[in-house]
């Protein structure tokens, strides 16, 4: 505040740099408003617009189906694999397929130009599969990371593996602000030049617009906070995965489904999400006895007043299974190693 610069000043340059080495990638990252604007200027970047599709998947927040909306574009939804909640690369494919056949498209004109994966609750979609049908057909691969800072394949950490990604750092999110702010990494320089200039009304040079872009900026009050947080992420993360471990290890004889442990994959456990056709009662019966559950989300996209019927999609069925069984228990660093007992020994108490 001293400094009386509050727009893209040397905090937010440092974050960006940080960030991106924090997750190994290549250009500094460039910090935005949110995460719907950092997927926004992502498909932007990408001259992604009008006439172009985006497969993406109905299972998450609604931000990833308004980016996509808001660039001009329009989704296309895939289903889930059941096991890691995320987008199904064989749901992919099938669209691709039935697209050439000119059976889903009602529009013909459209043409697939992205597929968008969202690494739901922190773990990692199947990105090697999804990589190579995005080479396979010529279109890009972006990744909506809001919910897996830190997260990784093989080691090689979400954010790397496409040719742009978004963050959020809304302040519920692993690593989050004190407001709203995003990210968005690119995968080459002439990307991450392009990203820059839309970020700030096409200007290189202050008031001279080269392209017509927008106002998309992290603040600079907002940077200094987050470069403070992001010291700490890898340890909050480590809470998190621990707090994991003792309910999958309590849980497991249990009546739910718990979440999916990928060999080789670092799941940041944003929320830990179990499933049950009992949901509705577990959650009364948690409520009651004074623990805290949520349902993320009560609606899929394809189920929202706003998306309901008019959103191209093949069969949502594993993604419409999910939304009658999941419910998210307490999942955060602060969660003491007794509340997390005590939260088990309710559950297996319940009698469904
Ligand atoms: C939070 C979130 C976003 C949007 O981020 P905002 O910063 O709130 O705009 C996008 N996608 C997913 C999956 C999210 O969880």
């Amino acid at each position: 505040m001293n400094s009386g610069w509050y727009i893209l000043g040397t905090e937010v340059a440092e974050f960006e740099k940080e960030f991106s080495s924090y997750l190994g990638c290549d250009f500094p990252s460039i910090g935005v408003g949110s995460g719907t604007e950092a997927l926004h200027l992502a498909l932007r970047t990408l001259a992604i617009g009008p006439g172009d599709g985006v497969i993406t998947v109905s299972h998450t927040a609604v931000a990833t189906v308004a980016a996509v909306e808001l660039a001009g574009a329009v989704p296309i939804f895939a289903d889930i694999d059941p096991l890691r909640m995320t987008m199904d690369p064989s749901s992919v494919r099938e669209i691709f397929e039935q697209w050439h056949k000119k059976k889903l498209a009602d529009d013909r004109d459209l043409k697939i130009k992205a597929i968008l994966p969202v690494h739901m609750y922190g773990q990692p979609a199947d990105m090697p599969a999804l990589s190579a049908i995005a080479k396979q057909y010529g279109v890009h691969l972006l990744e909506d990371c809001a919910q897996a800072h830190g997260a990784d394949i093989s080691g090689r950490r979400v954010g790397n593996w496409g040719d742009c990604a978004a963050f959020s750092f809304y302040p519920t999110k692993n690593l989050g602000g004190y407001g709203d702010g995003g990210a968005l990494i690119c995968s080459t320089s002439e990307l991450r030049e392009q990203a820059n200039l839309l970020r700030q009304y096409g200007w290189r040079q202050r008031y001279i617009s080269e392209v017509a872009g927008m106002n998309s900026r992290l603040d600079e009050l907002q940077a200094a906070l987050l470069r403070i947080r992001l010291k700490r992420l890898d340890i909050e993360n480590d809470r998190r995965i621990q707090i994991a471990k003792m309910y999958n290890e309590s849980l497991q004889d249990s009546c739910l489904r718990l979440p999916a442990s990928i060999e080789g994959t670092r799941h940041v456990y944003h929320q830990y999400v179990v499933r049950t056709p009992d949901r509705d009662r577990l959650q009364t019966f948690l409520d009651q006895n004074g623990v805290t559950t949520a349902r993320h989300y009560p609606l899929a996209a394809h189920q929202q007043p706003a998306y309901a019927q008019r959103i191209h999609h093949l069969s949502l069925q594993h993604t419409d299974s999910l939304y009658q069984e999941l419910l998210s228990l307490p999942m955060y660093p602060g969660l003491r190693d007794d509340q997390v007992e005590r939260i088990c020994t309710l559950i297996r108490q319940w009698q469904p």
